[in-house]
């Protein structure tokens, strides 16, 4: 096990937390800025803008933005993170997927009780598991009412584009040490990954899961729930349907609080600037060494800097991460060849947008 918070060198890999995700990709262009300092200059103005709190769900993002929007305009935006897929190809990504996350909470008595009551009182765990199972069907449909209404189909082309992306089911059971199938047939797993909502439970907890046995009816449950959401879908109109599906169904008691938001976001695909980080990739990787994907089937806060940039601007996500990297787990790392390579395209992007005339 490396130590997470030193950067270790092993094997040509970098090892440290976050390295992948994403210091590897601040400090990449951090040192494409010191070289073309060093070289002549910057060929065109750079803004940064850092935040320490995306996976939390960017809770004060909004206000900065909203406070010093005047220090953003900017007329196009690179993003914080992408990876050399399993066929080593570059990945390009236009888009996030939002979120709704949520906490459940199911009260039944002030004190665990003991389970000879059984036959006469309510169990706030068989509740919340029984108010969840009406939100998802067991062949994995989620049947919330107009969960699925006003998505935007993604286009032919956008269609086209996943098809550059390869989710490999063989890879993911190693990786992850499967133990069930995937809930889609294979061939589907890809469009789902990009183009499907998703519900899941992030956690359970309810009662005594210590050792042994210990026979209460618990006072209370409760559950963690997060919504990946896709282009067309809104987190505060999820989170009124599940509350409403949920009083529909009889499970008025069951307490639901919002956690945190973040909407969907797709850029413009066909704009100049989109198709020159398209190019210059391909220059710098090789031409058949990138491909695109129209978003993440993760999410994050790009649909604010959408906004306050303004819509029509493009967003792109580049960076220098692979996908055996370890993210969010231990022994997270990169490789340096990949760093270094992510350095040179930055060097080259700045190099391109200097020389382009106002987007
Ligand atoms: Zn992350």
């Amino acid at each position: 096990m490396y130590p997470p918070f030193e950067a270790e060198i092993h094997d040509e890999n970098i090892y440290a937390r976050g390295v992948s995700d994403n210091k590897g990709d601040l400090i990449a262009r951090l040192q494409a800025i010191s070289i073309l300092q060093k070289n002549g200059g910057l060929p065109c103005r750079v803004k940064f803008l850092i935040e320490g709190e995306e996976e939390i769900g960017s809770p004060t993002l909004e206000k900065v933005l909203q406070k010093y929007a005047h220090l953003f305009h900017a007329d196009a935006s690179i993003w914080e993170w992408s990876q050399k897929n399993k066929e080593e190809k570059i990945e390009i990504i236009m888009g996030v997927k939002g979120m709704c996350y949520m906490q459940l909470e199911c009260e039944g008595s002030d004190l665990d009780i003991h389970s000879q009551y059984g036959s006469v009182l309510d169990n706030p765990a068989w509740r919340l598991i029984q108010a969840l199972s009406t939100m998802r069907t067991v062949d994995n449909q989620i049947v919330v009412e107009g969960f699925y209404d006003n998505i935007v189909q993604p286009s032919e082309e956008l269609m086209q584009w996943s098809r550059d992306y390869p989710f490999d089911a063989k890879a993911a059971k190693e990786i992850f040490g499967l133990k069930r199938p995937l809930i889609v047939n294979e061939k589907e797993a890809r469009d789902a990954f990009l183009f499907e909502p998703t519900m899941t439970v992030c956690g359970f907890e309810s009662g005594y899961i210590g050792e042994g046995a210990k026979t209460i009816l618990p006072k209370r449950s409760q559950a963690k729930l997060d919504c990946r959401l896709v282009p067309g879908q809104d987190p505060e109109d999820i989170f009124n349907k599940i509350r409403k599906h949920l009083d529909r169904h009889g499970f008025d008691d069951i307490h639901v609080r919002m956690l945190s938001t973040l909407m969907p976001f797709r850029s413009n695909i066909n704009h100049p600037f989109t198709k020159k980080v398209i190019k210059t990739a391909k220059r710098v990787y090789g031409e058949n060494n990138i491909a695109l994907l129209p978003n993440f089937g993760g999410s994050g806060p790009m649909s604010l800097f959408g906004q306050y940039l303004g819509n029509e601007k493009p967003i792109v996500s580049i960076g220098c991460s692979w996908w055996d990297d370890r993210i969010h787990a231990p022994n997270e790392s990169i490789r340096i060849a990949d760093f270094k390579q992510a350095i040179h395209y930055m060097v080259e992007l700045f190099l391109t947008f200097g020389k382009m005339d106002a987007i």
